[in-house]
C-alpha cells in the first residue's frame, strides 16, 4: 500500500498557507485514488495549531517538528526535518506546495532519502493504478505527464492549480519528531525577518486580477513628451483600488537597469514571461505593452486577456488576447479610475 506523505511549514501566525491546503487538497484525493494512506507532516516554531486546524482530513497519523529552531526557512533545519518526518511516517510519496520555502528543500530530502523529486507539478492522477504527474517544460511551452519507479517521490505542487483544502478542525493527535541536525552545528543564524507592507507588496499572487505595465508608459506621448508621474499616479492609484498584482514586461524593467528614469516599484521580481514569471490570475490587463511572444508566454495561466495599445497590429492582436482596446491608456486608465468607486 502506498503510505502519502503531505507536508508544510507553518507561516508566522503558526497556521498553514493557501498553497499548503491547496497541496494537503491533492494529497488527500490523491490518497483517494491510490486507496493509499495519508500523513500529515509539519514543520516549525509550535505545529499543533496547524494540525489542529486540518485535524479532520482524514490522515491516519500526523507528525511534528516543533521549535524555535525550525520557525523560519534555513536548509540545514528545513532538509533534516523534512527527511525525519518521511522516515518516520514511511512515506513513498511526498507531497508539498512548490512555495519558496519548500521548493529549495524538497528535491534536497530526496536526494537524503535515495529517492527522486519533481518540483512545479501542476496536476496529479492516477493511470493504471499508477501515479502520474504532470509538469511544464521549457518555460511553459509544453508540458509532459511522468510517472517513476523511484521511491520516495517527493512533489511540489505548484498554487492556483486546485482549490484548497476546507474542512473542520479539531485535535489532532502529533508524533514528535526528533530530526538529526548536522554534528557541525547550524553555520547559518537566523536574526529577523524583513517583510514589505500590505501597500509596498505589489505581487499579489491571490489577487484576481494581474495588471501589466509595460515599457509604453515612459514613451514619449502625443505631445512630443513621456508622463511619467501621472503613469505612475494611474498604474497605483488602480493597483490600490482594485488590489491587483502587477507585472510588467522586460522592457520596463531593463530601462531601470540602464539608469534610465522609471517607475521606483517595478522591479525584475514583477517581470512576467520568458525570462520572468508565469503567474495565475483569472483576468488579466496588459497596458502599453507590446504582448511580444517572450512576454506572454508568461500569460499561459491567466484566464480571460485583455490589453489597452496604440497599435492596432501589436502582438495581442494576433490572437494573444480577448479584447484588444486600441486606445490611449493613459485616457482609458483615468476613466477607468474615475467610474471606479
Ligand atoms: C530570450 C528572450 C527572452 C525574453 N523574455 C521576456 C520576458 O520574460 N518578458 C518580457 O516582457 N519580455 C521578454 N523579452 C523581450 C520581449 O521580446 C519584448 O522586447 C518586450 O516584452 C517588450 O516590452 P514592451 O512591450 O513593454 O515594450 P515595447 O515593445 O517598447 O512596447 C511598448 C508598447 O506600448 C505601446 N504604447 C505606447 N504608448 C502607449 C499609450 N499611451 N497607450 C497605449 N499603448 C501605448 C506601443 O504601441 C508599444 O506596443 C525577451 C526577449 C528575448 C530575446
Amino acid at each position: 500500500m502506498d503510505k502519502i506523505l503531505f507536508v508544510a511549514q507553518t507561516e508566522c501566525d503558526g497556521l498553514l498557507g493557501k498553497a499548503s491546503l491547496e497541496a494537503l487538497a491533492a494529497a488527500k484525493t490523491l490518497a483517494g485514488q491510490l486507496n493509499a494512506e495519508l500523513a500529515v507532516g509539519l514543520v516549525g516554531a509550535d505545529v499543533k495549531a496547524a494540525a489542529d486546524a486540518v485535524a479532520g482530513c482524514g490522515a491516519a497519523a500526523f507528525y511534528g517538528v516543533s521549535g524555535a529552531e525550525y520557525a523560519t526557512a534555513r536548509y540545514a533545519t528545513d532538509a533534516a526535518a523534512l527527511a525525519a518526518l518521511c522516515t518516520a511516517a514511511g512515506a513513498n510519496i511526498v507531497i508539498g506546495a512548490a512555495t519558496s520555502r519548500m521548493s529549495r528543500v524538497l528535491p534536497g530530502v530526496a536526494a537524503r532519502l535515495g529517492g527522486r523529486s519533481d518540483t512545479g507539478v501542476t496536476a496529479l492522477n492516477v493511470q493504471d493504478g499508477k501515479l502520474m504527474a504532470t509538469r511544464w517544460y521549457y518555460r511553459q511551452r509544453m508540458f509532459a505527464e511522468l510517472t517513476r519507479q523511484e521511491r520516495p517521490w517527493c512533489l511540489s505542487l505548484s498554487s492556483g492549480c486546485v482549490a484548497p483544502y476546507e474542512g473542520a478542525a479539531g485535535s489532532a493527535d502529533v508524533t514528535a519528531v526528533t530530526p538529526e541536525l548536522p554534528a557541525t552545528g547550524l553555520r547559518t543564524e537566523v536574526t529577523s525577518m524583513i517583510c514589505p507592507s500590505a501597500e509596498e507588496q505589489t505581487i499579489r499572487p491571490d489577487a484576481a486580477l494581474l495588471f501589466v505595465a509595460g515599457a509604453g508608459w515612459t514613451k514619449k506621448q502625443a505631445d512630443g513628451v513621456p508622463h511619467l508621474t501621472e503613469a505612475e499616479q494611474l498604474i497605483l492609484g488602480f493597483l490600490g483600488k482594485m488590489q491587483a498584482s502587477l507585472g510588467t514586461s522586460k522592457s520596463l524593467v531593463d530601462l531601470s537597469g540602464e539608469g534610465q528614469q522609471v517607475m521606483s516599484f517595478l522591479t525584475h521580481m514583477h517581470q512576467v514571461g520568458q525570462t520572468g514569471s508565469t503567474p495565475r490570475h483569472a483576468k488579466g490587463l496588459a497596458t502599453c505593452c507590446h504582448g511580444e511572444e517572450p512576454h506572454t508566454v508568461g500569460w499561459r495561466f491567466i484566464g480571460e486577456r485583455r490589453a489597452i495599445n496604440l497599435d492596432a497590429n501589436c502582438g495581442w492582436a494576433q490572437g494573444k488576447a480577448d479584447v484588444l482596446y486600441v486606445a490611449v491608456a493613459f485616457d482609458v486608465m483615468r476613466k477607468v479610475l474615475e467610474m471606479m468607486p
